[in-house]
């Protein structure tokens, strides 16, 4: 027997009071979201609600379960390989999938990627990957589908098909200030992989002051969170907890972090970009079941980036996709922002901090990223920053440089980068590297 439908303000005031709706409630609650039954302004305060009062266990599986069965999934059970992805929490600078998806193709892995836009403060994949010209992200999962099963790689963005409800729910959470809440950002990530029938999935924790979740006892809870939902559904998930109180990287911004993502497949790029990508595309490469010791995975995924495999077939997913190809050897052929100022130490001393979020949001205001779901992006536009926390400046060394659309940006971005770079005696980052998770605990991996 149905329990009879509650009015959406009832089931507003149970949650804002600490109650649990139930299973039916939610899947109710979803399903009339989606349909626009319940307006925007009631599912903000529900998702308030959540932020604030949490979700039960029952509730978090309940919920992902409502999302995840709000559209069709991306049907890939009969393809002959193992099926993983990667999926990070979201950071600044953050372009690894860019280099993960081809690498992994080519050693064998099926990589069905369905990416999402910026978020607050954070960079999104379909944003870098359409500063490509031509590049298209809206495939349909027939044409996603013939895309794998000829490359072993496709990225997307969600169809209207696919999870609707996390579509709706996570354009509107950007704008009201409730990305931050580990069952929202569990449910909304797990129901999208869940989605895409994957064998396996790794997630890329971001811990730290430009993550989500800054507390890195909070991200190990979001981790153990998510991992518990992929495995009940017989995904092999693991996740590694990584450092987000710095960008990743040097470049941040779209079309800046493409040409970033290029050098990393050709083996130049940067220190920290290259270490975290290597360290997923191991436990890739073992949650396929492709190879059982991490050594050896490791040891794969550098020989796909030095044989070159890994780029040759990013290039073929460029093209395949619509992008032009020819980027990949002329990067001039990249969106480039006509004005690049320098900001430079205005004293000698130790790199105490280079925080995230002043640089994620300075982002936002030079137009590459969104304040409202429906703003234009300049994929041109962005910084690179030349500093790490405990590098040692003197006066007048380069910190960053600022790519600008126009002259006028150049001072508050000046203030952006001043803001988030701060000098000082001493630096404690956090390690690049430091948890891995899996159903069966955590373990410290240092570094
Ligand atoms: N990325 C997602 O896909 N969802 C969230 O809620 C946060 C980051």
């Amino acid at each position: 027997m149905t329990e009879p439908e509650l009015p959406v303000p009832r089931l507003i005031e149970r949650k804002r009071d600490g109650g649990e709706l139930t299973e039916s409630e939610w899947r109710s609650l979803i399903a009339r979201y989606v349909a626009g039954g319940v307006p925007d302004y009631q599912m903000s305060a529900v998702v308030m609600a959540i932020v604030f009062r949490g979700l039960t266990g029952a509730e978090l599986v309940s919920l992902t379960g409502a999302m995840l069965d709000s559209g069709d999934r991306f049907r890939l059970e009969d393809l002959s390989q193992p099926r993983v992805d990667k999926h990070s929490i979201g950071g600044v600078g953050d372009k690894t999938s860019l280099l993960l998806a081809p690498m992994l193709a080519s050693l064998g892995v099926a990589v069905p990627m369905i990416s999402g836009r910026g978020l607050g403060h954070t960079g999104g994949t379909l944003d870098k990957l359409e500063s490509i010209p031509g590049f298209s992200t809206q495939l349909s999962l027939a044409a996603a589908r013939r895309q794998l099963e000829r490359l072993g790689c496709v990225m997307v963005g969600q169809t209207p098909e696919l999870v609707p409800a996390d579509r709706k729910l996570y354009a509107l959470r950007d704008v009201t200030g409730t990305v931050e809440s580990i069952p929202l950002i569990s449910a909304s990530i797990m129901s999208k992989k869940l989605a895409e029938s994957l064998t396996g999935l790794v997630l890329d924790i971001k811990t730290g002051s430009g993550a989500f979740i800054r507390d890195p006892a909070q991200s190990l809870v979001l981790a153990e969170t998510m991992i518990a939902l992929g495995e009940a559904r017989g995904c092999r998930t693991v996740g590694l907890l990584t450092a987000m109180d710095r960008p990743l990287g040097v470049a941040c911004g779209n079309a800046l972090e493409v040409i970033e993502s290029i050098e990393g497949l050709e083996g130049n790029g940067p220190t920290d970009l290259m270490e975290v990508t290597y360290a997923l595309g191991a436990e890739m490469l073992m949650v396929s079941g492709l190879e059982s010791s991490r050594d050896e995975a490791r040891r794969r995924v550098e020989a796909a980036v030095r044989s070159g495999a890994a780029l040759a077939r990013f290039r073929e997913m460029v093209e395949a996709q619509g992008g032009d190809p020819r980027i990949v050897d002329d990067r001039g052929r990249l969106p480039a922002a006509p004005v690049v100022a320098t900001v430079l130490a205005d004293s000698a001393g130790i790199v105490a901090e280079v925080a995230p979020r002043p640089i994620g949001h300075a982002i936002v205001a030079l137009g590459g990223g969104r304040s409202k779901t429906d703003d234009p992006i300049d994929p041109a536009v962005g910084f690179r920053v030349f500093v790490k926390p405990g590098d040692r400046v003197v006066r007048g060394a380069p910190l960053a440089e600022i790519h600008a659309r126009s002259r006028d940006q150049i001072a508050a971005a000046t203030a952006a980068v001043r803001e988030a770079v701060r000098m000082g005696e001493a630096a404690s980052p956090l390690p690049l590297l430091s948890h891995r998770v899996t159903r069966d605990g955590v373990e410290v991996v240092g570094g």
